[in-house]
């Protein structure tokens, strides 16, 4: 009987681009699969809406893999501890003689990743790991003393010298292969509802905003970089303008690989790293904030377990304060900027960068509630939660992070929402109830008029007090 080889999904749902698919399919004929492991999504606080976008991106990766004849199995287990034995009885069943799959930077998934590597030794199967989630191998970016880079535009400079190099290439959709000649359970191809998982139905309106398939990412990347990368620098921070690719779901599940965005960012430049907008290199600068925070996930795995960057503060006294984390996790603080932030994310899955970082330093600043509390309410809502950039930009907002912003700068929601969204269109979108108000109003309905009557609440919190009262925090550390 004929060996095959064996390509383990995880975060990379596609064809294109796709390191181990393309390694696995060169040495020979090629079987893949996908774990599913719903205890596990629910201990890393992984959102409804995001697991629903990966078991639909599943049903169409399974059929481009079929054009491939490139039957894709579909295991479930409960939690990540038991993925190594179910993956060595699959190997027991089946004739499998090699195992690849594309690295993943989380201490879970490194020890995870062991486990198996492991346990198929025992089988004489080898397993190959690929670097694919980052443009560089994590671990390869390195100061002059061979150290880790903290601060993101040190990073970010030998970033650019390694792209002046090359710009990483992309791996072809692989050929087809021949029909495999081979009987399995066909049950294993059946990919289980949301329900099956014990989650509830994402409603067809919220889907419809984010289609699955990789035509339809690369339909989102192509737009984005032919009409409006040119003004994203100009653009990005102004969050009722859609001005960004809104790609970070595509990237987050890999039905996008972070080479085809800056090949095709590039694509115009015949390949060559030379920017001809600043829109261009301000892009791509995100693309690399995204490299960063995966490198500081795997440079220090700390950050996978809940721990501040910064230990000096870990010693930080946040308030206990159940009835305003409530009210920001509803978007009912009084604030219409950050209400408005989270009322996008809870009916779309997404929020604007600009107002993530508003809301994050309402909660962790303002508030000063742990800022665990509002990272695992991001992931349980976001449909990109992804744990690098998720804890990066908490940390970053909290200023208990890399390179994070001081902790005597702390954004006024108010003054923030007055620049980035002058007219109030974005909170009259997120805000029926204040949609009456006009453009001085709107950002603050009370200040003016602390009687009116209004079907919105009254700030929970003073702005200038509590900002008083985050310095103070900080200063006693
Ligand atoms: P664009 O502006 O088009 O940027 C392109 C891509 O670059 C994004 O898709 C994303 O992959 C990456 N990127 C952009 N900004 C950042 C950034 N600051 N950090 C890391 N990567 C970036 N991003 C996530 O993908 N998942 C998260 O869970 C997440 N949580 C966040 C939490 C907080 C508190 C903050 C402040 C930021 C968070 N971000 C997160 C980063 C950023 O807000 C989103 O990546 C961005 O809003 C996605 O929209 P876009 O695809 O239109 O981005």
């Amino acid at each position: 009987m004929s060996a095959y080889q064996l390509v383990w999904l995880r975060q990379d749902l596609r064809t294109f681009d796709h390191s181990a698919l393309h390694h696995a399919m060169a040495a020979g004929p090629t079987l893949a699969v996908v774990i599913l492991s719903p205890e596990q999504w629910h201990l890393h606080n992984d959102a409804p809406i995001k697991i629903d976008f990966y078991l639909r991106q599943l049903h169409a990766l399974q059929l481009d893999l079929a054009n491939l004849n490139v039957p894709l199995l579909v295991l479930r287990v409960e939690l990540w501890h038991e993925i190594a034995n179910a993956l060595k009885h699959l190997c027991q069943t089946l004739p499998i003689a090699n195992l690849y799959a594309n690295r993943e930077a989380g201490l879970n998934e490194i020890s995870r990743d062991e486990w198996v590597t492991q346990s198929l030794k025992q089988l004489n199967i080898h397993s190959y790991f690929f670097e694919d989630r980052t443009l560089f191998a994590l671990g390869s970016i390195r100061n002059k003393s061979l150290q880790p880079y903290q601060v993101f535009s040190a990073f970010k400079k030998q970033c650019y010298e390694k792209l002046s190099i090359s710009l990483a290439p992309c791996y072809p959709t692989p050929q087809p292969q021949q029909v495999l000649n081979l009987s399995f359970d066909q049950s294993m191809l059946n990919i289980p509802s949301l329900t099956a998982l014990g989650l509830n139905e994402i409603s067809p309106q919220q889907q419809a905003l984010w289609p699955v398939g990789e035509a339809a990412a690369f339909h989102r990347l192509d737009a984005f970089i032919a009409d409006q990368v040119e003004y994203y620098d100009r653009e990005r921070d102004y969050p009722h303008l859609n001005s960004t690719s809104q790609l970070s779901a595509y990237l987050n599940i890999g039905m996008l690989s972070i080479r085809s965005c800056v090949n095709a960012l590039f694509r115009e430049q015949y390949g060559n790293f030379d920017f001809v907008s600043t829109g261009q290199q301000v892009w791509l600068n995100e693309l690399l904030w995204r490299e960063f925070y995966q490198h500081i996930l795997f440079d220090f795995p700390k950050v996978s377990k809940h721990q501040p960057f910064k230990d000096h503060t870990k010693g930080l006294i946040w308030r206990n304060a159940a009835q305003d984390l409530q009210a920001w996790q509803q978007g009912q603080t009084g604030i219409p900027i950050v209400d408005a932030g989270i009322r996008q994310m809870l009916a779309t899955g997404w929020m604007h960068n600009r107002v993530r970082m508003i809301v994050a330093m309402f909660l962790s600043k303002n508030l000063l509630i742990d800022w665990r509390l509002g990272e695992a309410w991001f992931m349980q809502h976001l449909i990109d939660g992804d744990l690098a950039a998720n804890n990066g930009g908490w940390q970053w907002c909290a200023s208990t992070g890399t390179d994070a912003v001081s902790y005597f700068r702390v954004f006024n929601p108010v003054s923030q929402s007055e620049k980035f969204d002058p007219n109030g269109d974005y909170l009259r979108c997120w805000l029926p109830e204040l949609a009456h108000l006009n453009a001085k109003e709107i950002h603050d309905p009370y200040a003016k008029n602390p009687q009116r009557k209004l079907d919105y609440p009254r700030p929970i919190v003073d702005l200038k007090h509590s900002r008083l009262r985050a310095l103070e925090a900080f200063k006693a550390l």
